[in-house]
């Protein structure tokens, strides 16, 4: 019996190396990651410029606290807002993280206790962002939770409109809800929801945590839909899996966090910002979000052409280089025909399957990619016949 708890259901074998968009298992066989340790390692395994500022950084001085002035923080934060409406910066270590220090922003500013997130949504396993997140299985066995959470359908403007009132503090949203499913809302959603924010001053919280640095093809997902949020939250993408968090807020914000107000003892060390500072160095550049939001576009009509006639498809939608594939049925046995053949993807809810290479992944990986996907779903639709 492993001595760890069951919180996971784990396939059986590991990944031992990486690189680019390959990972390798202990029999080194070869796969094409298309999980990204779920929208984590956005530049691939070990990308070079990432493994270089971790060594530099890691013969300097990991950890300091922040007690000191750091200057790797100063940096990454002006990056990170460069150019955007938000203006400060907290930095934590998870995406989890970032939407307690969102929530706690939200109340401490307005005075207000309610806050307005959707159906279906994810926000993260602790106590607030668990009760931000909109799917009961999340919940079960944890109540009673943090209150004053109101959970509005996905997409429908007019019943948000309803759940608005004078102690509404925030609407926290994510741009496509990942976890749930890969969804988007229509443009008129994201419209109304800014309108209503600003009409009646309640604050706009995004949760960017999966769409953010780049993966929509946008540095944030919000810039499609030309929003302008109070707040957005950043994880997964950020740090290339070396764990780190943060929390972009409104220069109207500042005094409500001021000293003492919040803090870890992690977040934001000289090492988690060097090696964040690299990622953002290539996923911030024009011409490399270009190249994302066009990979993007080709993968999803290949796949749409590839898949078109199969009934087990139901709709292939996502932006950039976050792709769902829902099927007419639960996506389990489909996944694991997709790992057997060297394709590694995740499920979003019960029946989707969820596309997420490296950004830097080769349109050669990407054809290749799509070719297992169709073999696949050709097989099923012949064998189901
Ligand atoms: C993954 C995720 C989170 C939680 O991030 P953790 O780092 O696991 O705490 C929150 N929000 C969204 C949208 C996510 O996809």
């Amino acid at each position: 019996m492993s001595a760890l708890f069951p919180t996971y259901k784990r396939k059986e074998f590991q990944l031992q190396k990486g690189s680019g968009t390959y990972v390798y298992d202990e029999n080194n066989k070869r796969y094409l990651d298309f999980t990204s340790g779920i929208a984590v390692t956005s530049l691939g395994h070990c990308h070079p410029e990432v493994v270089s500022a971790l060594k530099e950084q890691s013969e300097k001085i990991w950890h300091t606290s922040n007690l000191f002035k750091i200057e790797q923080q100063e940096i990454l934060a002006e990056t990170l807002v460069k150019e955007t409406p938000l203006d400060l910066v907290f930095f934590c270590n998870s995406g989890a993280e970032a939407n307690e220090a969102a929530i706690k922003l939200a109340k401490k500013y307005t005075g207000k206790n309610k806050i307005i997130t959707f159906k279906d949504s994810f926000h993260g396993r602790t106590f607030g962002s668990m009760s931000a997140t909109g799917q009961q299985k999340i919940k079960d066995g944890y109540g009673p939770l943090v209150p004053e959470f109101v959970h509005s359908p996905w997409n429908e403007s007019e019943q948000l409109k309803k759940n608005m009132d004078d102690q509404t503090a925030a609407v926290m949203l994510e741009i496509f809800q990942g976890e749930g499913g890969v969804r988007m809302g229509d443009d008129s959603f994201y419209n109304e929801i800014q309108k209503l924010c600003d009409e009646h001053e309640i604050l706009l919280i995004i949760d960017e945590v999966q769409t953010g640095i780049g993966r929509t093809g946008k540095r944030y997902a919000y810039e499609h839909f030309g929003l302008h949020p109070d707040i957005i939250t950043l994880a997964k993408g950020l740090g290339n899996g070396f764990p780190i968090g943060a929390m972009l807020g409104k220069e109207k914000l500042r005094d409500a966090f001021g000293p003492g107000s919040h803090g870890t003892t992690f977040g934001g060390s000289p090492l988690a910002c060097a090696v964040s500072q690299s990622v953002l160095n290539v996923i911030f550049q024009e011409n490399f979000l270009k190249d994302v939001e066009r990979k993007g576009n080709d993968f999803k009509d290949m796949l749409i052409e590839s898949l078109q006639s199969c009934s087990l498809v139901k709709e292939i939608r996502g932006k950039g280089l976050l792709i769902g594939i829902e099927c007419e049925r639960p996506v389990g046995s489909l996944i694991e025909k997709l790992e057997e053949q060297g394709l590694l993807t995740v499920p979003a809810g019960e029946n989707v399957i969820r596309l997420l290479p490296p950004l830097t992944v080769s349109s050669e990986e990407l054809n290749a990619a799509a070719g297992i996907v169709k073999q696949l779903f050709i097989q099923f639709q012949t064998v189901s016949k």
